[in-house]
């Protein structure tokens, strides 16, 4: 094989995309990761801001589920850190931990109400009990009672976990998350920033014969008829061809389209890819300061609050996250109209306003080390749960990956390795190495 030959070209270096990468140099494909960027992890990815590891994205990492799963199959390391309890829900002016009481002790806490809306998650179990598509997470829990509180803590769940309010979030999604899936049950943070765990993949990658190009975008899916060759990129500024009979794009279905060129592409999937885009938002605020602010070790969400959904602590389990004696916080919410258009200035007052409201003497005692408005390209989902599109393409040789192609109710990096484990396994079914 000649430099610009490959098994597979993978484009983003993101978490579906480094998941993919590792999995298919691992199993001894001639693996090549193109990124636009200058580092690893995309969405998921961290800066150092004057010694602060400030997350870009993701801040948790699930335990125990497919991603330290896959990390294992390939032999990353998963240094992750679990907050103990990871979890604390501020009620009241109260900070309770719920850990193994469940849902009946959380609402509880809440309503007189909870023992019917226990059973009405519980009852979701089976499909009977699910509810039709059009429910929104808002008007299922309206079916049991009009307490605010129990109104916000499922509108913060549905933001921590899903970056959408409990209007925008089917209950079918919510329940089905929540019923079947590993949900985040366990999660910690990475002592480098959450990029530390992606630093680890790539080294997989690179280690298992792969190679990841930085900075260097694609521009061009090439084809020969409905089939892919390669893709085309920018290296060093001059444009460079990458023979590879497979293509795994991290990008999202819209902009893969872009890549192949629409006119290359079956209209109805072309229309599909448009109608899918519709990225989510949020505004998180990050901010340091001398003092332990908040008495959780890990994350803290709200039964009351404007906007604010989630308070994480990173600190406490990762002091490595700031420089020598500082606290490091993220603040965290979902802008009403997040699919659509919003004002920022003023979502992001409300943000701060919650804040100032849920940690005494805010604006005194804390340096904000910057707010980051994640939407449209930079989105924290690419696509709202239980409207995803599918991971296959009608172009032969050609998946995405990632959070806009995740299986059913499901969310962030967790659903990125599900989507890279399903495609890897595809790809190994179809272009097997003995026979290429
Ligand atoms: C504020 C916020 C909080 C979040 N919190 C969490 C959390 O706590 N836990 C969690 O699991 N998830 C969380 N998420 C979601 C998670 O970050 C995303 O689901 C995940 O990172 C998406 O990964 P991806 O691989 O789908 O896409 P991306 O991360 O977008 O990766 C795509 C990559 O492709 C690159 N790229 C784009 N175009 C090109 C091109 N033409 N050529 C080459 N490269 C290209 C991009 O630069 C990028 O690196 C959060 C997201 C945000 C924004």
């Amino acid at each position: 094989m000649s430099d610009n030959q490959f098994d597979v070209v993978v484009i983003g270096a993101g978490a579906g995309g480094l998941f993919t990468a590792a999995r298919l140099a691992h199993q001894g494909y001639r693996t090549l990761v193109v990124e636009r960027l200058d580092k690893v992890g995309g969405r998921a990815s961290t800066d150092d801001i004057d010694g602060f590891k400030v997350n870009v994205g993701a801040i948790v990492i699930e335990v125990g589920g497919i991603t330290q799963q896959t990390c294992e199959e390939v032999g990353a390391p998963f240094d992750i850190r679990e907050p103990k309890p990871p979890i604390l829900y501020r009620i009241g002016g109260k900070d309770v931990d719920v850990t193994g009481g469940g849902w009946g002790f959380l609402l509880g806490k809440l309503t007189r109400q909870a023992a019917k809306l226990v059973k009405g998650i519980g009852a979701a179990r089976n499909d009977s009990g699910l509810p039709e598509d059009e429910l929104s997470t808002a008007e299922w829990v309206a079916k049991y009672t009009k307490n605010e509180g129990v109104h916000g803590i499922f509108r913060n769940m549905c933001a921590s976990v899903f970056a959408v309010g409990s209007d925008e979030l089917p209950a079918r999604v919510f329940l089905t998350y929540f019923t079947r899936k590993s949900a985040f049950k366990r999660f910690g943070f990475h002592p480098e920033g959450t990029i530390g765990l992606w630093k680890g993949l790539a080294g997989v990658v690179e280690r298992d014969g792969g190679t990841i190009w930085l900075s260097t975008p694609a521009t061009k899916i090439l084809l020969d008829g409905n089939r892919v060759t390669g893709v085309e990129v920018l290296r060093d500024g001059r444009p460079v061809r990458i023979d590879a009979p497979i293509v795994v794009s991290d990008v999202g279905p819209a902009a893969t389209v872009k890549l192949l060129g629409e006119e290359n592409v079956p209209r109805d999937y072309l229309e599909m890819a448009q109608r899918g885009d519709r990225p989510t938002s949020m505004i998180s605020v990050n901010f340091a300061s001398w003092e332990r602010l908040v008495d959780v070790p890990g994350m803290l969400s709200f039964s009351k609050s404007r906007r604010l959904a989630y308070i994480a602590n990173f600190t406490d389990t990762c002091p490595e996250m700031a420089p020598d004696g500082w606290n490091l916080y993220v603040g965290t919410s979902v802008p009403a109209n997040p699919l659509g258009d919003f004002d920022e200035a003023a979502e992001t007052e409300l943000l701060l306003q919650d804040l100032r409201d849920n940690i005494e003497n805010f604006d005194e005692r804390t340096r904000i080390i910057n707010t980051a408005i994640t939407r449209d390209d930079w989105p924290p989902q690419r696509a709202v749960a239980g409207f995803d599109l599918p991971h296959d393409t009608p172009i032969t040789g050609l998946w995405n990956v990632g959070d806009a192609v995740k299986e059913y109710a499901n969310g962030g990096t967790t659903a990125c390795a599900e989507t890279a484990k399903l495609v890897v396994d595809k790809i190994i079914a179809g272009y097997p190495l003995a026979v290429r």
